[in-house]
């Protein structure tokens, strides 16, 4: 599609289809619901290795497929989200960095929602949760495609912290412990509700973000504290939704994804991975896909195909018919591995972004790390402050010998970092102006000090 098709010109021809083909298709279009989780950690679930119970999402896992390498498009929460709900880098639509309650400013209104590309087919709608992404009443859910809101607009440590239904402040502060008994009350709600039409729903939990909180009934009750007890809830919370689908009749209708924004912040498990949020190792952007839809997502199967949050997007507007969006999608459809079509897609490099700074590279089983910042996440700034320095010469990695990212093996690979480098400059060049301005800029910079990674590999 051309850039130069326009948002109003999307949603127009839309609303130009005939409200028969319309009623008559919607019947048959798939239900997605989409349980998004704060800062859960690569190594957070029972089907991931956790000694954490979580039944319902191992239960979710063996009943679907569980993904091994599904990367955030950003370590942080408000690029993420505008990643899952765009299907492009954050750092294309505007959205490169987490928003704070100061901000002005939200996802741009000339990039479509999911929600946005899924209304004019019929779609109910509904954002449950942390929505990230602009808490101005332009930027919010209820604005941005989605018929119904309830829920925090941004992190739970951000102050104020209210609780919207729709633009309208229900409680302030909110009372966190009870939160995800009452979101899902309202996904339960939604469900009944939308169970007659087509429906996509976001229920995008505000936990294991900081400050931790969990109801009464499961304080104390994870023999790994608090954080524990917080995500056994969330797992209590997906059976229920899991339980809703069935006793509706909606389960073979209805395609349920579950991932995590980025890596663990303070607490939770990366796993393996090194790094967490905030860093573009692999901790800090891995996280947790399940992906569940009875009859038509093979049972019981894990898929180590290089999956990336964008992919949602294009994967579901194929599987509901929806015409392209206006703009170039960075993800892919993902239905042939979903399916059990495909074992592994073809796919251009995936770029790992913090802030505006392209830092690593990863092309199937190989990472290739550019740039890193010379002092590690939420530590305090060195004096000249926080900046992005090149990694040069780049270390390469390979994850599937070594999935921690300890041994650089770039040395023994140039063809391997040559051929990824020189897809780098390729994407780079379609990205805005001060992205590809930033890349420039990184590279130039040059012999300052940087966090160890495989390094020193010079000490001048
Ligand atoms: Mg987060």
């Amino acid at each position: 599609m051309k850039d130069s098709l326009t948002r109003r010109a999307f949603l127009a021809a839309g609303a130009g289809w005939s409200l028969s083909s319309l009623a008559s298709s919607a019947a048959q279009l798939p239900n997605l619901v989409i349980i998004f989780c704060d800062d859960l950690g690569y190594g957070d679930l029972g089907c991931y290795g956790s000694r954490i119970r979580t039944p319902n999402l191992d239960r979710m896992a063996a009943e679907g497929m569980r993904f091994m390498q599904h990367i955030s498009a950003n370590p942080v929460c408000s690029p993420s989200r505008a990643s899952l709900l765009t299907g492009r880098y954050p750092t294309r639509v505007g959205v490169p960095r987490v928003l704070n309650p100061k901000d002005t400013t939200g996802l741009p209104k000339d990039e479509l929602t999911l929600a946005e590309m899924l209304k004019p087919l019929g779609y109910k709608t509904m954002c449950i949760g942390k929505w990230h992404l602009g808490h101005l009443p332009e930027f919010l859910p209820t604005n941005r495609g989605f018929d119904e809101y309830f829920g925090i607009p941004y992190s739970n440590d951000m102050k104020p912290t209210p609780l919207l239904h729709n633009t309208e402040t229900v409680e302030e502060p909110a009372r966190q412990e009870t939160l995800t008994q009452r979101y899902t009350e309202h996904a339960l709600r939604f469900l009944r509700e939308a169970k007659d039409s087509p429906f996509f729903l976001y229920f995008a939990h505000t936990f294991p973000h900081i400050p931790l909180h969990a109801s009464p009934r499961f304080r104390g009750r994870s023999p790994l504290g608090l954080y524990g007890d917080v995500v056994e809830e969330i797992d209590w919370s997906v059976g229920e939704v899991l339980g809703a689908l069935k006793q509706l009749g909606l389960e073979d209708r209805t395609l349920v994804l579950f991932s995590s924004d980025n890596g663990p912040w303070y607490q939770g498990s990366p796993g393996r991975l090194r790094g967490r949020k905030g860093s573009t190792w692999e901790g800090g952007v891995r996280v947790p896909f399940l992906a569940r839809w009875p009859g038509r997502i093979p049972k019981g199967r894990v898929s180590n195909a290089l999956t990336s949050m964008m992919d949602i997007v294009p994967t579901f507007l194929k599987l509901a018919g929806a015409p392209p969006p206006p703009k170039p999608l960075d993800g892919i459809d993902i239905w042939p591995i979903l399916s059990g079509q495909r074992q592994e897609l073809e796919r251009e490099v995936l770029l790992y972004f913090d802030n505006i700074h392209l830092q690593c590279a990863r092309w199937g089983r190989w990472k290739l790390h550019v740039a890193r910042y010379n002092t590690f996440a939420y530590n305090p700034a060195p004096p000249g402050g926080r900046q992005n320095f090149p990694v040069d010469p780049p270390e390469l990695y390979d994850l599937l010998n070594d999935p921690d990212e300890s041994y650089d093996v770039a040395p023994e690979n140039p063809k391997i970092v040559a051929e990824i480098q020189n897809r780098i400059e390729r994407l780079m060049a379609g990205f805005p102006e001060p992205i590809r301005k930033d890349y420039e800029e990184t590279r130039r910079r040059g012999g300052s000090p940087y966090t160890p990674g495989a390094l020193p590999r010079r000490t001048t």
